[in-house]
């Protein structure tokens, strides 16, 4: 049994009182993570307030410097950490070892090299002896709040490029999947200077909502639910901190007739919905809309594609699909599985869930069969409200007008995937669509270099270098 400490000031501090952490392939407790309390969240404000000073005068090629180092831990560490996030959420170690840990090394030498740009700032000629320029500042300490899907990974995206900016973080991780973030602590304290990263963790309602309404903090990030986006809004309001919400979506995922019908099989299956962390991912293309001649067809290949999934051990290569992350969220999803029944959605593939499709050494996981429903009304709950597990909803159209339409239909606005050849098609959906991300023949692909915010219920903000500071403008006349 592993047991975590907090992070505060470059010390491992463990909390007065402790939670589980549960392994979702076998259902049994495997790690203990400190319940941190609002004197912790304390302490963690404290720290950042004290090491901000330093932390924000170093030189930015001082700060990148020590940003390549944590890039360097990241590498040095990958097999530990993937399998340790493996263990603690059920995603597959093939996801975690080979897709991302090697992203975060480079996410962290690509924040060392935006250090730079923290510091940037415009000069504008006003007139004779007229000079304006503008300063990058810090904000101070940043909170970033972490879902459990994919911790190292959101870890990384809230606190590099707040570092690299100049602030000083506290990271709250999420209570079902802690274990890699506080392991993560326990190899940046030989890094980074002691307060310049803190990480506490628990529950939201407890340590989040400490840290949400602490008047140390001076900007929150949250990467989360809507329904928690709205509740952190509501505490923050008084204080005026500024926000940035990563927040749910029910993207939809279009295929047209014209489309290269191999690619984008695959493209709404497994690499968006389903194996891809067995749907728990903010980016789901859990809407497949496709152009009525192909439906049939289309169904067919993703019905053959899904048979090959294989679900069981996480940490072994040859699995595809891993477990639900926890009993609460597999009541969740497979409630939607009753909702859609008694919606009337046809059930194309799977529905079966719970220890009787996997080997008897994992009966005790929180195990979903990879499911798809078809159904033509967009009004369904199955189709408007965030599964958040390996259920998707397949919808034909009939023209691109009528396409747009159906994916507008909804209250997020996160990402959308397009699959044709029509270059002129393309153009007008990543216009048309209302998504903070538009994909055209690939999928769920982010790279560090391109913005990622949604619309609508998806949120708003992210977590830039540049959105990490403000910006001061000067005016001195000679
Ligand atoms: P959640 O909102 O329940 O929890 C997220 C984090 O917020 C956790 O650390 C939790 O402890 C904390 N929290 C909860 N209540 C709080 C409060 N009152 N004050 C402060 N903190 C609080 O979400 P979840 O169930 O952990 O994650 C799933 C959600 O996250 C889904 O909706 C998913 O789409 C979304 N998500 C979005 C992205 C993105 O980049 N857009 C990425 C991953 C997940």
């Amino acid at each position: 049994m592993r047991e975590f400490s907090n992070l505060i000031g470059g010390e491992l501090r463990p909390a007065d009182r402790m939670l589980d952490s549960v392994d979702p392939a076998t259902g049994k407790v495997w790690a203990r993570i400190p319940r941190s309390s609002a004197d912790d969240a304390d302490a963690a404000v404290a720290a950042a307030r004290a090491a901000f000073p330093a932390w924000s005068a170093m030189p930015a090629a001082g700060r990148a410097h020590l940003l390549r180092k944590v890039a360097g831990v990241f590498a040095a560490n990958a097999r530990e950490l993937a399998e340790m996030e493996t263990r603690d959420n059920g995603r597959v170690i093939a996801e975690t070892a080979k897709r991302d840990l090697p992203g975060m090394t480079y996410l962290w030498q690509l924040a060392a090299a935006e250090c730079g740009a923290a510091v940037e700032g415009k000069t504008v000629i006003l007139g004779p002896g007229s000079l304006g320029f503008t300063r990058r500042v810090p904000y101070g300490v940043v909170v970033g709040i972490i879902p459990w899907n994919s911790p190292i990974s959101t870890f990384s995206a809230k606190a590099a490029f707040a570092l690299a900016a100049g602030n000083t973080v506290v990271i709250k991780p999420a209570e079902q999947a802690t274990a890699s973030t506080l392991r993560l602590g326990e190899l940046l304290r030989e890094v980074l200077p002691p307060g310049v990263l803190n990480i506490v963790s628990g529950l939201g309602e407890e340590v989040g909502d400490a840290l949400v309404r602490h008047p140390g903090v001076n900007r929150i990030s949250l990467t989360g639910s809507t329904e928690t986006a709205r509740i952190i809004t509501r505490a923050s309001t008084d204080a005026l901190k500024p926000l940035a919400f990563e927040l749910g979506g029910k993207s939809p995922n279009i295929v047209f007739a014209d489309a290269d019908l191999d690619r984008a099989a695959l493209g709404v299956s497994t690499q968006s919905v389903f194996t891809a962390n067995a749907g728990q991912v903010c980016v789901a293309g859990s809407r497949i809309l496709i152009e009525r001649p192909i439906y049939a067809e289309m169904i067919d290949r993703i019905t053959a594609i899904a048979r090959e999934i294989r679900l069981g051990d996480p940490l072994s290569e040859e699995t595809t699909m891993g477990p639900i992350v926890s009993q609460e969220q597999f009541q969740r999803v497979t409630g939607y599985l009753e909702i859609g029944a008694k919606e009337g959605a046809e059930l194309v593939f799977g529905g079966r869930s719970g220890g009787e499709i996997v080997d008897e050494a994992y009966a005790g996981g929180y195990w979903v069969e990879p499911t798809l429903f078809a159904t033509e009304d967009n009004a369904l709950r199955v189709c408007q409200e965030e599964i958040f597990g390996p259920v998707a909803v397949a919808l034909p159209f009939d023209t691109e007008e009528e396409a747009v339409a159906i994916a507008n239909d909804s209250a997020y606005g996160l990402a959308a995937g397009v699959w044709t050849r029509d270059l002129g098609r393309a153009h007008r959906m990543c216009r048309d669509v209302e998504a903070g991300t538009v994909w055209v023949n690939t999928y769920r692909k982010m790279p560090p270099g391109l913005p990622f915010e949604g619309l609508k219920d998806s949120g708003y903000g992210h977590d830039s270098v540049l959105a990490n500071t403000r910006e001061k403008s000067c005016l001195i006349e000679t």
